[in-house]
């Protein structure tokens, strides 16, 4: 085992606990799963005996999340889940194969839009005809610019349909009304998790993949110039990996969780400028921090009402957005000195 695979195997042996023999022996499809969070769920898939099948594009992807695997259970496929088609029973299926980064998904907008509908309409056939419990990884930003703040999953949303980001909003929201579609047409069973903002180890930190928290972690590291969008007032909640990851599985296995919505994510709100002198000290970092543009239609707030995942699946967020920072930022570190 790497030093990186043993910062994240202990979260893994977490989160994996309590899950029974839910996946023991199960057929298993997760599209994106070299993804951030889809490698997640490999990771805890394979430690809970699952047979898991990776689909990938790697468009934004990467084989490096996931070539630490080594388990016959383990299948990679290298294809756009928009070509997928398969005669194969899956037991469950985690559709999460999607570009995730605002700053991508504005330069590649239709890879966002088709991956989510056409993508979603090829997984909910496979659903359907093999009889699979499937769960559709949507987002919180189906809510767009949220004038309800936390947001509860009844909010129907504010979302600009023309604006940049909508290719990845209604996008989200278009894959929604599909699986819902399946569940009352064809009594797929069906689970739609809007995950809020996520971090962790393995989130790309290049490009326009970069979220804010590698972001911020790999400027400070490197005492360059940390980048707030905006004056920083506008908010967001970050939910570390481990925990959004076991939920996702809790809401997959779950009996009472079969056609709902559950938002995942943690209610800590903090503003972009917090979060990036919160990372400069724990770094110990000498970075400025400087201020740019703001993102056209970036929602001022975001922020859950976990009231109905608490009560549906018993879950709360445990690991503090401080705790989580020490982790991603060890990992980091430790990725830094690796590379040349
Ligand atoms: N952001 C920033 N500097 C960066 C990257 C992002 O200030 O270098 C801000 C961005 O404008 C947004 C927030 O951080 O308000 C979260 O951005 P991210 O790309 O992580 O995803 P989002 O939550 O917008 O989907």
């Amino acid at each position: 085992m790497t030093l990186i695979d043993s910062i994240t195997r202990g979260d893994v042996e977490d989160a994996a606990s309590g899950m029974g023999k839910a996946f023991e022996d199960a057929n298993v499809l997760l599209t994106g799963g070299a993804g951030f969070v889809g490698s997640w769920l490999c990771d805890i898939l394979i430690h809970l005996n699952a047979r898991v099948t990776c689909l990938d594009n790697l468009s934004s992807g990467r084989i490096s999340n996931i070539d630490h695997i080594q388990s016959e259970r383990f299948t990679f496929v290298n294809q756009d889940v928009c070509r997928f088609e398969t005669e194969e029973r899956y037991d469950y299926i985690l559709h999460l194969a999607s570009i995730a980064s605002p700053e991508d998904y504005e330069k590649r907008p239709d890879e966002a839009l088709l991956s989510n509908s056409l993508g979603s309409y090829r997984v909910s056939e496979a659903a359907r005809k093999g009889g699979s419990t499937i769960l559709f990884a949507s987002s919180s930003e189906v809510y767009g610019d949220a004038e309800v703040v936390p947001t509860p999953e009844s909010y129907w949303g504010n979302v600009n349909p023309l604006g940049v980001r909508s290719c990845y909003d209604e996008a989200k929201r278009f894959g929604e009304s599909l699986f819902m579609a399946y569940h009352r047409r064809y009594g797929v069973d069906v689970r739609i998790a809007r995950i809020f903002n996520t971090f962790g180890p393995r989130m790309r930190a290049d490009g326009a993949y970069a979220r804010v928290v590698p972001r911020f972690i790999t400027q400070a590291l490197r005492d360059q110039a940390m980048t707030v969008y905006g004056d920083g007032s506008q908010t967001r909640s970050f939910c570390y990996i481990a925990d959004t990851v076991k939920a996702l599985l809790l809401q997959l296995v779950r009996k009472n969780a079969r056609g709902d919505v559950l938002n995942i994510g943690d209610t800590c709100e903090v503003t972009i400028l917090e979060l990036a002198k919160k990372i400069r000290e724990t770094v110990d970092s000498e970075s400025e921090i400087t201020f740019h543009p703001s993102r056209p239609d970036d929602p001022k707030r975001r922020c859950p009402d976990l009231t109905k995942v608490k009560k549906i699946l018993g879950w709360t967020p445990k690991t503090s957005l401080s705790d989580g920072l020490d982790k991603t930022i060890e990992w980091f570190r430790v990725c830094t000195q690796d590379s040349p």
